[in-house]
């Protein structure tokens, strides 16, 4: 575990404690699996409801289960014995997902309501829900030019359609156990994250991946066009994958963060053509740009205010998104070409 003053030293599991990672076979929780791992945490319980063989990341010596945890009963399962439970679990994707499949992303409540309450009923020590920068207000989030967003502007409510929606009431579930029932809930309100071992295609990716994905197909095809969806000019931060999780250890081990949302992001606004520029500069070639303006865009700028976090935690996401993009953009054209060699490759099926 991460340690610094700001991090509760009583709150820190022992390294036999179990801690359960719910959603381990997506990128943040196979990355959060990961981590757990390398601190040298020895039983670590990992679930996801798709087969194994489609996780992103698989840590050896780590149990692995796949279980669909909207259902209450194999929740009960999940977190038998469970020190620590970590919820990264949930249907969703990206802009083109979230605004299409609204019905989808109101369901994933299902999952939190039922890992909570399994949760306290075990008497788990901890818990953590992944919220969103989409429990915002959308209206704060009308111009790319926008303010960074603080975590009082959750209030009033008017979040993303779905998505967004699913969020904040899954975060009042967090409040509510702590406030009705003292478990310790923690909630992190993720800016895009980004970074290996994570959805680059099938229609669940992210501008980071699909931008990197589409940079590579063009120098593949020798075609040097790019289709950007949107005007390319909504502004967006984006968090490295290490970041985010050394920042989830953190929130959940600070006794001044229980029940308390806060920005897990990076204050690094750039708009979408910056981020295209920065991923032809690492492919080394530069594209002829098409817009697409039908294309889901989201809202037009969204940034984290990290006031609260630094105070709270003498700390902030700081790795540089270029730094960050290539790695990304390696490990992706590395999948891409295994990909074109006929070799299995990560992705989701769903
Ligand atoms: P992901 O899609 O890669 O991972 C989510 C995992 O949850 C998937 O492997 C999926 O199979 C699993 N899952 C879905 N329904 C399940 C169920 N009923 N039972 C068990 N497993 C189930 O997504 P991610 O990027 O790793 O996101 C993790 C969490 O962080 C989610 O709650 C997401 O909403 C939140 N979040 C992510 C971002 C981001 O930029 N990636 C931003 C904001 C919030």
């Amino acid at each position: 575990m991460t340690t610094n003053e700001k991090t509760t030293k009583s709150a820190m599991p022992k390294k036999n404690d179990l801690i359960l990672v719910g959603g381990a076979g997506g990128f943040i929780g196979g990355a959060l699996v990961r981590y757990f791992h390398d601190k040298g945490f020895t039983r670590i319980r990992a679930v996801d409801k798709k087969p194994l063989p489609h996780w992103y990341q698989c840590t050896p010596g780590v149990e692995g289960l796949c279980m669909d945890l909207s259902d209450e009963a194999n929740c009960r399962v999940a977190v038998r014995d469970a020190v620590e439970v970590y919820n990264l679990a949930a249907d969703m994707g990206g802009m083109g997902f979230i605004e299409r499949f609204r019905i989808e992303c109101l369901r994933s409540i299902l999952i939190n309501t039922h890992l909570i309450e399994a949760a306290y009923r075990a008497g788990v020590q901890r818990y953590f829900f992944s919220s969103s920068a989409c429990a915002y207000n959308v209206k704060l989030q009308d111009d790319p030019n926008c303010r960074a967003l603080k975590e009082s502007d959750a209030y009033p409510a008017f979040s993303e359609r779905g998505y967004g929606w699913e969020k904040l009431l899954s975060e009042m579930f967090c409040q509510e156990y702590w406030a009705e029932r003292g478990l310790r809930t923690a909630i992190a309100r993720f800016h895009n994250v980004y970074g290996p071992w994570g959805t680059w295609d099938g229609g669940r990716e992210k501008a980071p991946a699909a931008i990197c994905r589409k940079v590579i197909e063009a120098k593949n095809s020798g075609q040097k066009k790019i289709v950007i969806w949107g005007d390319g000019k909504q502004t967006r931060s984006f968090m490295y994958i290490d970041d985010c999780t050394k920042g989830i250890d953190m929130i959940m081990h600070s006794d001044q963060l229980i029940a308390t949302p806060i920005n897990l992001g990076t204050s690094e606004l750039v708009s979408i053509n910056d981020l295209v520029s920065i991923v032809e500069n690492i492919g080394g070639i530069k594209l002829k740009r098409k817009y697409d303006l039908d294309a889901p865009r989201g809202v037009a700028g969204r940034n984290s205010d990290n006031t609260f976090i630094k105070q709270m935690l003498d700390w902030e996401p700081d790795t540089p998104l270029r730094k960050g993009l290539k790695v990304t953009y390696n490990w992706i054209a590395q999948q891409y070409e295994a990909r074109k060699a006929g070799l299995n490759t990560v992705r989701d099926i769903f």
